[in-house]
């Protein structure tokens, strides 16, 4: 496992990296926010250990310019003891787990240990409706004997309705799951993207699956 430890304060730094060596993780140091959130960007890292007092960028900030741009790192949070808003902020901003100072050693080891084997075991889901299968570890499609690639947007699409079986999904909905826009960019950008899925999933395949509620979107069902 290779951890990324944040910690402008030396001494920390130093024995929470010699401890995790010690237990055989890879460990890189850095001191500062932004250098913390270039290396993670970079290298895929099992976990961040991520103090939130540092100086420039804190911590909650690197927190969360990571998981607004998907990174889903597991992150365990260090911060001074008692600061109860700061627990449930950084909980809050996506961290995994986290753990006050002072701390022993071997908690904060079991803590990396058990977010990191979160990380490294992803549970592989395969949601069905009728004879389509989509797995999403693999994100592949399959009806039929047919496996099909997809696209990062037709996979979110997919899985958005597959996850809604039944249910109608507004277009305004699809804009908001699958391309994050909170605003109706006027365009018939659901449109395209539903006819490119069904091309996919529906033609040369009964029972069609793909159905248009007209005026309002789309729902995938059986029948
Ligand atoms: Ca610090």
């Amino acid at each position: 496992m290779r951890v990324l430890v944040v910690e402008d304060e030396k001494k920390t730094a130093s024995f929470i990296r010699k401890a995790l060596q010690a237990e055989s993780f890879a460990v890189d140091v850095s001191h500062d926010g932004a250098e913390a959130l270039e290396l993670a960007r970079r290298t895929p890292f099992d976990a961040i250990v991520l103090d939130i007092m540092l100086p420039g960028r804190d911590g909650l900030s690197v927190l969360r310019q990571l998981r607004e741009h998907r990174n889903d790192t597991p992150i365990l949070l260090l911060s001074a003891r008692g600061q109860v808003n700061e627990k449930v902020e950084g909980l809050n901003a996506g961290a995994d787990d986290y753990l006050a100072k002072p701390f022993a050693l071997a908690e904060l080891i079991a803590r990396v240990r058990s977010i990191g084997r979160r990380n490294i075991e992803p549970k592989s889901t395969i949601l069905r409706v009728a004879d389509l299968m989509l797995d999403t570890t693999t994100r592949q499609a399959r009806r039929g004997g047919t496996t099909f690639e997809l696209t990062t947007r037709e996979y979110r699409l997919l899985e958005f309705l597959m996850r809604s079986t039944g249910r109608i999904c507004g277009r305004m909905a699809i804009l908001e799951k699958v391309w994050d826009y909170d605003f109706d960019p006027g365009t018939n950008l659901v449109d395209v993207y539903v006819k490119r899925l069904r091309e996919k999933i529906d033609d040369g395949f009964e029972p069609k699956l793909l159905h248009t509620a007209r005026g309002v979107g789309y729902v995938l069902k059986e029948s």
